[in-house]
């Protein structure tokens, strides 16, 4: 039961209700989220639950996608999956925020007419590496800088350099 995602929604009556939805919301319509990308392609997969418990209404989330950021230390594409569970409290004053559950986090709620999208991309904004790098080297410049230092601990009495014999053909 994929659909498309509402772009508007009441979360709090939603919650005093009990709502359930599955859907896929394309990436390019996160403005924000595509900024950080090398391609805006592909939709994310969204599940929401929104209910209360006692007197706080909330929204439970899960967030899969497959997202390109660019490694900022080879500057090319990088495969990031998202995979991200989330769980929302609403609150109307900051001073509800204390109250929460432990394991909500708070969202504040100031109109009953709410942004899906918006809720959905701060929630991934959030959970994107500050610094989006590959995990091995990717740089040719760093993989060099780590081949020489281990030839001087491996092999400190290198016969001859092969470049050596080119500079005396230069
Ligand atoms: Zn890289």
């Amino acid at each position: 039961m994929n659909q498309t995602l509402p772009v508007h929604l009441n979360f709090a009556q939603k919650a005093k209700i009990g709502f359930e939805i599955q859907g896929k919301l394309p990436i390019k319509q996160l403005k924000r989220l595509s900024e950080s990308l090398l391609s805006n392609d592909g939709d994310l997969t969204v599940e929401l639950k929104f209910d209360r418990i006692g007197p706080v209404p909330f929204i439970v989330g899960h967030i899969t996608a497959q997202l390109e950021l660019k490694c900022q230390r080879c500057m090319q594409s990088m495969a990031h999956p998202v995979d991200l569970h989330f769980k929302l409290g609403m609150v109307q004053k900051e001073e509800q925020i204390e109250k929460l559950p432990e394991d909500m986090e708070p969202y504040l709620i100031e109109t009953d007419n709410n942004h899906l999208p918006d809720m959905l991309e701060e929630e991934l904004l959030l959970a994107l590496p500050l610094v989006a790098m590959h995990e091995f080297d990717c740089s040719d410049y760093l993989q060099k800088q780590v081949l020489e230092q281990q030839d001087e601990v491996e092999k400190p009495e290198e016969k001859e350099n092969p470049f050596s014999v080119l500079k005396d053909l230069l």
